[in-house]
């Protein structure tokens, strides 16, 4: 192990001690979002939800709307959520909840497969770095409907095509719009789990054809496990309805009532009902992910090892505030002579990152989560640190 010791004075001064063992693995490969625990700890009576032994037995929730097992309660509190913050049009529109972005991504897809017997496997692309996980949720049945087909820069095929836009992008943070050239028809599918204001300034109201936000990284409550979709086509509505009856029957109403619990929390903060003691949520995920970021920004600039690209500023209409973008990923480049950053991380520094190839670019990038717990965060900050010592 190549970590110093001693004599780190600036930045590594700021880094608070943890109590991990400086030879255990760190695991920043995955974006498991606990980073907001402690706000919830906080909220805890608030956000509790009891139901009843006889409670929420039923599959069905609502026969009147196209995603018949979505409680109404649940589709009112998304709505609301996205008014409050102002990040997506939900007017006149379907909403459709999943288990998670994942299985409404997938839903998205097969919604958007041709349904003409004896047709050719639609191509699913993004443009990369794309998030890790869309070339396998894509190929993972190997299905006759559609079929990964790589990056949408340079996707030339005279065929019909899925884009998947995801902005803010998983890993490297950027907002994106569709970039695919080629002529043929092409339908668009919008991952926007990262739009929401601790992460980057809210710029517009995002109005796409199909929107999949997630609690997951919205609250940080992955476990719940709920995300959902905003539908323009009637159509489009109803296959993804159809794609979760067929591999799950809905959505779990334990999860759909916590999650309407926890959104009608935040909301009521905003809209000043009720006695709101502590700070409103997305000002305190923000200042948590601002600090992480100013803190890595010391010591990056001071590193001969990685670097990270800096993001522009832009005016925020929820906080009206200028404001740079606070990913939930560090996207981290390794200086000249590594050309393998995955493997640098893990056996110069124990930490493990996930590797730029799994987006579709060179080992020379990896991923790292900004969204662990504190201690996670400050050990990362002080091996990068003493890395940064060994060089010089
Ligand atoms: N899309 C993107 C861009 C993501 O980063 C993630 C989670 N890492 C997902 C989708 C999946 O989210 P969920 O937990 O809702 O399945």
């Amino acid at each position: 192990m190549v970590v110093a010791t001693n004599g780190f004075p600036s930045s590594n001064a700021t880094i608070p001690p943890t109590n991990i063992s400086p030879n255990a693995i760190l695991p920043l490969d995955r974006g498991d979002p606990v980073v907001f625990e402690e706000y919830w700890k906080k909220m805890c009576e608030s956000c509790t939800v009891v139901i009843k032994g006889w409670e929420l037995m039923s599959y069905l929730s609502d026969m009147s709307n196209v995603c018949w097992y979505m409680l109404p309660e649940m589709k009112e509190a998304i709505k609301r959520l996205h008014h409050v913050v102002g990040n997506a049009v939900t007017e006149d529109r379907y909403i459709v909840v999943g288990n998670g972005a994942t299985q409404l991504l997938q839903g998205a897809v097969f919604a958007l497969s041709p349904s003409e017997a004896n047709s050719q496997p639609i191509n699913v692309v993004a443009a990369v770095p794309y998030y890790s996980e869309y070339q396998d949720e894509v190929d993972i049945l190997r299905s006759g409907l559609y079929q990964w087909a790589g990056d949408a820069a340079s996707y030339e095929k005279n065929e019909p095509y899925i884009e998947v836009v995801t902005s803010p992008n998983n890993p490297d943070g950027t907002m994106r719009g569709p970039v695919v050239k080629s002529e043929a028809e092409g339908k668009l599918i919008h991952d926007l789990a990262y739009y929401w204001p601790h992460y980057t300034p809210i710029t517009h109201q995002a109005d796409h054809d199909i929107m999949i936000f997630t609690f997951s990284k919205c609250t940080g409550h992955a476990g719940s496990r709920l995300g959902w979709a905003i539908v323009k086509d009637i159509e489009v509505a109803k296959k993804m309805t159809r794609y979760v009856q067929m591999s799950s029957i809905g959505v779990s109403k334990e999860s759909q009532t916590r999650v309407a619990k926890i959104m009608g929390v935040i909301c009521d903060g905003y809209q000043n009902f009720g006695s709101m003691k502590s700070e409103l949520f997305f000002e305190y995920s923000k200042r948590i992910l601002k600090q992480r970021w100013e803190k890595l920004w010391e010591v990056i600039e001071e590193s001969k090892v990685f670097s990270v690209a800096k993001y522009p500023k832009a005016y925020c209409n929820f906080t009206n505030e200028s404001s740079e973008s606070f990913p939930g990923f560090i996207w981290l480049k390794c200086k000249e002579g590594i050309e393998d950053c995955g493997s640098y991380l893990l056996e110069k520094l124990k930490i493990r990152a996930r590797e730029g190839e799994r987006f579709g670019v060179s080992p020379k990038y990896a991923r790292i989560s900004m969204i662990g717990t504190d201690d996670e965060f400050n050990e990362f900050l002080k091996r990068v640190s003493n890395a940064k010592k060994e060089c010089d």
